[in-house]
């Protein structure tokens, strides 16, 4: 195990304790964790943490606190078996649908939205279950959009994911196919030549890379991301609003100023969902809002997240905003400019 220690992931509390990111103190409440949500930290990520407690150790290493409970809290925060029509398909919004092939990331965030479902264990679709999502998108004429996810598509073998994007290429109705990934940042190793090539299509191809830090992208998570725009790919991320991670005005602007540089354009900042033993991530709204108001007019607009919340129970994502337009006896009676000011409405919109 040591001889290799370093070029494999971290994946039990036992090796936490070994790398010195757990006391040994630890070890038994931490073993409850660990019976409950799997882990993994990458050698990349590994690389990345200085201290247990900071931006990246806190999104990778579990805590006790994992096993607090709140009432409100639910396994399927976003409702996602509500919406599942065939194993491996949620398909919430018309005009898109997610397509989940498996269960495996290459690290186990620690907030986790579907943290109920991912893990080592797989939940990798059968060839007989794959060919029934795909036999499901093939009879949705409607839905022009498939959100790879999972899990972590592109912890695939090239050879699955590239039978996978093929078969999607060949429906005419689906007009863009999208990857939801930890991969570039997690694990930038795994984009080789070889992964690249599946990812190849005439359809629109769109990445999303899940990052919550600047810190995380290194060196090598910036190269990996150029291998991916040379072959045309157009990039861009999500992050999640997290205590202690991200939930700093300096923080947010680092991380979003780091990815517009890298040519990464910032898509969604996730408000926190009620997943188990999430509560000492949470970030309040209010504060959310004051983030993003720091931010505006500072920052260059391409830097600019929309700020979202996956309804309880399944009912949609929708934007949070900063709102600069001001209720009033008529509805709109001004708007506030990025410094605080307030102007009346220049002109008869309403
Ligand atoms: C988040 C999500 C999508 C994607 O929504 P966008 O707003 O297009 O990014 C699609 N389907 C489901 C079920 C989702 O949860
Ligand atoms: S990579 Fe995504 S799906 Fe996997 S544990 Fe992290 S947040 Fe969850």
């Amino acid at each position: 195990m040591s001889g290799n220690a370093k070029s494999s992931s971290i994946r039990d509390v036992a090796a936490l304790v070994e790398a010195g990111l757990v006391s040994p103190a630890m070890m038994d409440p931490l073993r409850l964790v660990e019976a409950r949500y799997d882990i993994a930290i990458t050698p990349a990520f590994r690389d990345l943490i200085q201290s247990a407690d900071d931006p990246i150790g806190r999104q990778v290493i579990p805590r006790v606190e994992e096993l607090d409970q709140a009432a409100f809290q639910m396994a399927d925060p976003i409702g996602d078996a509500r919406h599942t029509p065939v194993k491996g398909v949620v398909h919430r919004y018309e005009d898109r649908a997610l397509l989940t092939p498996l269960l495996i990331c290459p690290i186990y965030c620690r907030f986790c939205f579907r943290r109920e479902r991912v893990g080592a264990e797989g939940g990798l679709l059968t060839d007989a279950e794959l060919e029934a999502a795909l036999g499901w998108f093939r009879q949705h004429p409607d839905v022009r959009e498939v959100i790879l996810t999972g899990g972590d598509p592109l912890m695939l073998s090239p050879r699955r994911l590239g039978r996978i994007i093929a078969a999607l290429s060949d429906m005419a109705h689906i007009d863009i196919i999208r990857i939801h990934s930890r991969v570039p940042v997690a694990d930038p190793e795994r984009l080789t030549p070889a992964l690249l090539d599946a990812l190849s299509t005439e359809k629109a191809l769109w990445l999303v890379t899940h990052v919550n830090h600047a810190a995380e992208l290194s060196e090598a998570a910036s190269q990996a991301l150029r291998h991916v725009q040379k072959r045309g790919i157009p990039m861009l991320s999500q992050s999640v609003l997290l205590r202690g991670v991200n939930d700093s005005v300096e923080v947010m602007e680092a991380l979003l100023r780091r990815l517009v540089r890298l040519g990464v354009k910032p898509y969604y900042l996730h408000h926190l969902d009620p997943a188990p033993g999430t509560e000492h991530f949470r970030v309040p709204v209010e504060r959310g809002l004051n983030i993003l108001r720091g931010l505006r007019g500072r920052v260059t607009g391409l830097a600019w997240p929309t700020y979202v919340m996956d309804i309880a129970g399944g009912y949609g994502k929708v934007p949070l905003g900063p709102h600069y337009l001001e209720a009033g006896p008529t509805m709109m009676e001004g708007v506030t400019d990025p410094k605080g000011r307030h102007h009346k409405w220049p002109n008869s919109d309403f």
